[in-house]
């Protein structure tokens, strides 16, 4: 059994985690679509990070201008020329404070944590931490481990294979993009100029997870347009765009909302109304992780529009249902071994491997989808999007150790696994 945690440079880990953790990188939703990044301060932060891919002797780095992702390689030590992506994300949730962070650590032997401005970490989260170092924010801000910690960690797991040249590996590309946290992360990414046969995002909590399971998503948009009348003369003649959408809400499943339903359940979401008596409009967003019930739903919303535009005579309804992303899970069943080695690496690791649902979508949804097998590993961090974020030390060690072995089973496997891989390489040239 593989042994790498004493490779592990703890200290160099922390360090790399929490210089990186300091420098504010949110991105913003309302920034325009065409400015890429969404903020400046990710494009500084990327080519600082781009910087160090090089520093530390990976081949070809490239920080694309256009974009701010940033690329790296470091070649393989097998006879393959097999590739495989690592991919975290530089930019961090808007729904706290980004920052600047000001980094505390927490030699953690119990009890809540509590920080500034009232910002307390459980006692009942912490505690399987206990005796571990604990990284949070001064709790003005969020901390970053999102995606910061999975940064770190596949840098630390290159830097280690770099060291020790006996840990067989296929080749790994390493992709860290700007915008995942307002949905933009691989829209402008280009998997063919990637050149991996498969990757993995290390962006989720928990260092036993994988996540190869994310909802079908669709986020529709309806307007109700009416016929406006100074409401001294409206008999007859006012149509209300206002009550046809309240109309329409009334409709919608009580039971079938956020915060009605977990696990795999699905739900329709209003998260926006805005308009007057001449127009109004409806955001919302319907989840499931069955695709047809996903495709139900939206019939449902579009059975129950024309029954609302018979009803009311004479407004007019646009129905635009926008399909966001697309649950993984059946694109990964191809390839099995894609999960069955992170599973293999996870246990090698000494953890149980878990595979929860994930209630949103991964950037590595929108990439599988697009022909990119990509599920997603965990970083260790918890509590993310908010002041009360925290990482432990121990578990980005964890999470690192799953890279390497994850990256030595691949090798290890190379025979049995290539005529599917190239095979593979076919179909996809043939799309
Ligand atoms: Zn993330």
């Amino acid at each position: 059994m593989a042994e790498y945690s004493q490779y592990i440079n703890k200290e160099r880990l922390k360090k790399l985690f929490i210089r990186m953790a300091e420098i504010d990188t949110g991105s913003c939703e309302t920034s325009k679509k065409d400015e890429k990044p969404s903020t400046k301060k990710q494009m500084q932060f990327a080519k600082k990070l781009a910087n160090y891919l090089r520093y530390i002797g990976l081949q070809n780095v490239k920080l694309e201008n256009k974009t701010g992702i940033v690329t790296a390689e470091l070649k393989g030590n097998i006879d393959s020329d097999l590739s495989i992506g690592l991919i975290a994300h530089m930019d961090t949730s808007e729904q706290a404070p980004t920052g600047p962070v000001k980094v505390l650590t927490h030699d953690y032997t119990g009890g809540n944590i509590q920080l500034k401005d009232d910002t307390i970490i459980l006692e009942k989260v912490l505690e399987p931490y206990k005796n571990d170092l604990i990284i949070t924010s001064d709790g003005t801000t969020l901390l970053g481990a999102d995606d910061k910690a999975g940064i770190a960690e596949i840098i630390e797991a290159v830097t280690i294979l770099k060291e020790h040249k006996d840990i067989k590996h296929p080749n790994i590309k390493l992709a860290f993009t700007p915008d995942e946290e307002i949905g933009y992360g691989v829209s402008f990414f280009n998997i063919k100029t990637f050149g991996a046969d498969l990757a993995y995002t290390v962006d989720g909590s928990n260092a036993c997870n994988i996540e190869s399971e994310t909802f079908n998503a669709f986020n529709p948009e309806i307007t109700f347009e009416g016929i406006p009348v100074h409401s001294g003369y409206a008999y007859n003649k006012m149509i209300n765009s206002i009550d046809a959408a309240a109309l329409f809400l009334s409709r919608l499943p009580k039971e079938e909302k956020p915060e009605k339903t977990q696990d795999r359940e699905g739900f329709y979401h209003v998260y926006n109304i805005s308009g007057d008596v001449s127009k109004t409009t409806v955001k919302m967003i319907v989840r499931d992780f069955d695709y047809e019930k996903a495709k139900q739903r939206i019939k449902y919303l579009q059975e129950c529009l024309e029954k609302i535009g018979e009803e009311f005579n004479g407004i007019k309804i646009t129905f635009n249902k926008i399909e966001a992303y697309k649950n993984m899970k059946a694109y990964l069943e191809e390839f099995p071994e894609v999960i069955e080695y992170a599973r293999h690496a996870i246990a090698r690791t000494g953890l149980v491997p878990q595979e929860p649902p994930v209630r949103g979508g991964t950037d590595g949804a929108m990439l599988t989808v697009r022909g990119l097998l990509t599920p997603n590993l965990g970083t260790g961090g918890v509590n993310f999007h908010s002041k009360e974020e925290f990482v432990s030390l121990n578990s980005m060690a964890l999470c690192t150790e799953n890279i390497l072995n994850l990256m030595k089973i691949w090798a290890d496997n190379i025979d049995e696994i290539m005529a599917k891989i190239i095979e593979r390489r076919k179909k996809l040239k043939a799309k």
